[in-house]
């Protein structure tokens, strides 16, 4: 089969590949309806994180059960499933208390699982699945192919920006800014509206960003940064700061960004993937009384919560990709994320 490896900085290439096969009865095959290319792919593809021989690449994807092992109970063939970003049986004691993430039988895409098999990275034509029962959820069908981009946010981004508003406790009424104006900045502001946020300030110098994220549900942008992005939200919010700050990029910037943005007694939740270095100034922490909460988002628990409302139209966070190519062309998807032509890529095998 046709798979995409990252062999270096800005080298991605699609080729052939091993077809997967079942290993451990537990397991399932899944044919790729869309993959896509994350904001966190950009960290090996710039060289900030190192690639040190090439290797498989891409950790969203959703698409049609093709085989299942004999101990797979709940997925069947045909079924059109959701994955998260990573793999997790959802039944030992991390996934019930709901940090699915920290899994203890779990993985990664692209990357071998705990029993000896190969867990595909997403961005290829199938994916060999783990712990099937507990890592894909199945959107009962039939599913439009115009539901697909929706869908496929609940792989990551939209369940990511869910996670930084539950993180940050965003409840009606509240003012909240947004910073990061990436796919999951603006899946963050469809959260907080969808969480009942009566203000939400998205902070964003990118008009098409701007307009998108007006389009979810922002009442206000603020396109300065620094101590002068950190008025504007001020004045917005009557002069105290937002009572719930969305960290949506993870860097030492941004960090400060979000947490000089907040009202006294207001708390910041973050989702950012922490690069460059960020570290929490506790003593203002103190001062202030902010709180800082959130991580690596365990969106498999979110899947159930959020997808009624992607299905109906209620909310439409497929309107992140804003580019389509195949498979074949991912390294112009890649390209063109990285020079911010476009928000998020949808790739179809
Ligand atoms: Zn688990």
């Amino acid at each position: 089969m046709r798979a995409t490896l990252i062999h270096g900085p800005g080298d991605i290439r699609v080729e052939t590949v091993p077809d997967p096969v079942l290993s451990t009865g537990r397991d399932a095959i899944v044919r790729v309806v869309a993959a896509c290319v994350c904001g966190s792919d950009l960290w090996p593809y710039r060289g900030v994180t190192p690639t040190r021989e090439p290797r498989r690449i891409g950790h969203e994807f959703v698409g049609v059960v093709e085989a299942v092992g004999d101990a797979v109970e709940r997925v069947r063939p045909g079924d059109f499933v959701i994955a998260p970003f990573y793999v997790c049986d959802g039944t030992c004691a991390n996934c019930r208390n709901g940090v699915s993430t920290s899994c203890l039988h779990g993985g990664w895409w692209g990357s071998a699982d705990r029993e000896g098999g190969f867990a595909d990275g997403a961005q290829g034509e199938r994916v060999r699945v783990p712990l099937a029962d507990g890592t894909l959820a199945v959107v009962p069908g039939p599913v439009a192919d115009d539901e697909v981009p929706g869908l496929l946010t609940l792989s990551d981004v939209m369940g990511t920006g869910h996670h930084a508003a539950v993180s940050a406790g965003v409840g009606p009424g509240d003012a909240v800014a947004v910073v990061g104006d990436g796919a999951v900045g603006l899946c963050a502001v469809i959260a907080a509206k969808r969480l009942g946020a009566t203000t939400i300030i998205a902070m964003s110098r990118h008009p098409e960003r701007q307009a998108l994220a007006r389009e979810f549900g922002a009442t206000h942008v603020v396109a300065e940064r620094g101590d002068a992005g950190i008025e504007a939200v001020r004045e917005v919010t009557g002069g105290l700061g937002a009572d719930r700050v969305l960290e949506c990029v993870g860097t030492k910037e941004s960090m400060d960004q979000a947490i000089r943005s907040a009202r006294p007694g207001g708390m910041v939740g973050y989702v950012g993937v922490p690069n460059g270095g960020p570290e929490l100034p506790v003593r203002r922490l103190f001062e202030t009384n902010v709180g800082v909460n959130g991580g690596v988002a365990p969106v498999r628990g979110y899947i159930e919560e959020l997808l009624p409302d992607v299905r109906s139209g209620a909310i439409r966070p497929g309107l992140v990709f804003d580019l389509e190519l195949p498979l074949e062309d991912a390294a112009e998807a890649y390209a063109a994320m990285d020079d911010r032509r476009a928000v998020k890529v949808l790739l179809r095998p």
